[in-house]
């Protein structure tokens, strides 16, 4: 059984979340997963430019864990982008501030941006195969 991690904060999930190199078939490509956590840990420092502290701050997590966060998600992006390779944006252990919903797992905590119409009990967690609660 895995611990439940803490919920990582995160403002809303992105708006684009599959991205494709021009020019390559969709079966001869490569899929980096990057997770909803480290998206908006590129967001708030990357591209809003905050201070770190304020970063892992805004996602209730400490600076250690946003560091690795942050070189994680940019060691994905620049292999996607060194290497051709797609983007996907998915998953990850984080809780919307928004108005949206998650659903989350009740086993390891896994949460993913709650689908209309498609109630969280419908599916089961992709990390561990775990019950989906509300989030
Ligand atoms: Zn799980």
């Amino acid at each position: 059984m895995v611990r439940p991690r803490r919920f990582r904060r995160v403002l809303s999930e992105p708006d684009v979340t599959f991205f494709k190199p021009a020019g390559i078939r969709l079966v001869d490509l490569e899929e980096i997963v990057i997770s909803v956590d480290e998206f908006e840990a590129v967001r708030l420092k990357d591209l809003n430019g905050l201070e770190q502290s304020d970063c892992a701050k805004k996602m209730n997590i400490s600076q250690p864990t946003f560091h690795r966060l942050i070189l994680s998600a940019r060691k994905k992006l620049a292999e996607a982008i060194v290497k051709g390779k797609a983007i996907r944006i998915e998953g990850g252990h984080f809780q919307l501030s928004s108005s949206q919903k998650t659903c989350v797992c009740h086993d390891c905590g896994f949460s993913v941006p709650k689908e209309r119409g498609k109630p969280c009990f419908t599916f089961k967690c992709p990390e561990c195969s775990g019950r989906m609660v509300w989030g």
